[in-house]
């Protein structure tokens, strides 16, 4: 079994269908993008992982454990940091760790060390003894991130952790949460494409409850693309659709008797010059045809579009 399995979960709130059957699995060491625009299900899905909320349908499993009928085993094994993580501003920085950790069942020589690991991870040495409000809001998400990995869970579950930062700590966070994903699997939730292209290995793009895409982003980046401009008369979709190794054909705006289409290849394909000798071939008139390079951005886009969903 995977480290996290999710099967076909869904979940109402009364009318509303946040999420619609979805099924996922990730593997230890991987970091994961839950990409999506606002109401998608992102939040959803991670509250159900960590078994603070209950699937309508469905299982997830995460470390082997049942998010329904074991909570407290899974909790034992993961950190969460919520969306806009609750703080008590008053208390320092230390004093608030400290009873966190208390609250995780730490206490003696354990709670010591696992609290100076913590505490040095997110670099909170210096303000131990500040009180939480009064530090910015760059070292604020670091305390709630140092309460996620007190306990060193083996998966961590971010729900947007740049929310609200200025770029200088959003590139803070974003290097601690990669120093954090050599020690733990990371599920990390945002609306923003770079986010999860500088930190993730894996993109899981959700849309009105439903998975559209999940790929390594390598992979995606590696796809072969392509876009041809022909006759508006050339049977581009069926032809190319037939041809070994092209994935998808589709049909973009057009004008003066042409119509673009975006074509995808596997990796390793060399897509214009296999559509140049189709079109010969098949005496199509050529108005354009260049490579594309394919990014989250584009995929991200084309699955919006399809829906007519913006990021
Ligand atoms: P965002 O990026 O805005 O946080 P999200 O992808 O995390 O969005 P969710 O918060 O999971 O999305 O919400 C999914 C859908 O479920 C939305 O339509 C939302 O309005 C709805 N929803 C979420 N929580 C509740 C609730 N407690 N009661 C009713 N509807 C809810």
């Amino acid at each position: 079994m995977s480290l996290i399995e999710v099967r076909g979960l869904t979940k109402h709130y009364g009318a509303v269908r946040a999420l619609n059957g979805i099924s996922f699995s990730v593997e230890k060491g991987e970091i994961i993008g839950l990409l999506g625009p606002n109401g998608a299900g992102k939040t959803t899905t991670m509250k159900i992982l960590t078994g603070y909320l209950q699937p309508t349908e469905g299982t997830a499993f995460v470390a082997g454990h049942d998010v329904v009928e074991a909570p407290l085993a899974v909790q034992a094994e993961l950190g969460y940091l919520p969306e806009n993580a609750p703080l008590y501003l008053d208390m320092a920085v230390q004093e608030y760790l400290l009873m966190m950790a208390e609250l995780r069942g730490l206490d003696g020589a354990r709670l010591r060390s696992l609290f100076s690991e913590a505490v040095y991870s997110t670099g909170l040495e210096k303000h131990l003894t500040k009180p939480i409000g009064s530090l910015s809001k760059g070292y604020r998400q670091r305390v709630c991130l140092a309460q996620a990995i007190l306990h060193k869970p083996q998966v961590l579950i971010l729900d947007e952790p740049t929310n609200g930062l200025d770029p200088t700590q959003i590139l803070e966070i974003r290097g601690l949460i990669q120093r954090l994903a050599e020690n733990a699997t990371v599920i990390v939730s945002t609306h923003i494409l770079s986010e999860v292209e500088a930190t993730c290995h894996r993109a899981i793009i959700i849309m009105e409850g439903q998975i559209r895409a999940d790929s390594r982003l390598d992979e995606l980046t590696h796809t072969s693309g392509a876009v041809v401009a022909v006759n508006r008369e050339a049977d581009v979709e069926a032809t190319l659709g037939a041809v070994s190794g092209i994935k998808s054909v589709k049909r973009d705006e057009g004008g003066n008797g042409f119509v673009r289409y975006r074509v995808t290849g596997d990796k390793h394909l060399d897509l214009c010059p296999l559509i140049f000798d189709v079109a010969k071939d098949k005496a199509w008139r050529l108005a354009e045809l260049r490579p594309e390079t394919r990014t989250l951005e584009s995929v991200f886009r084309e699955l919006a579009e399809t829906k007519g969903v913006t990021a």
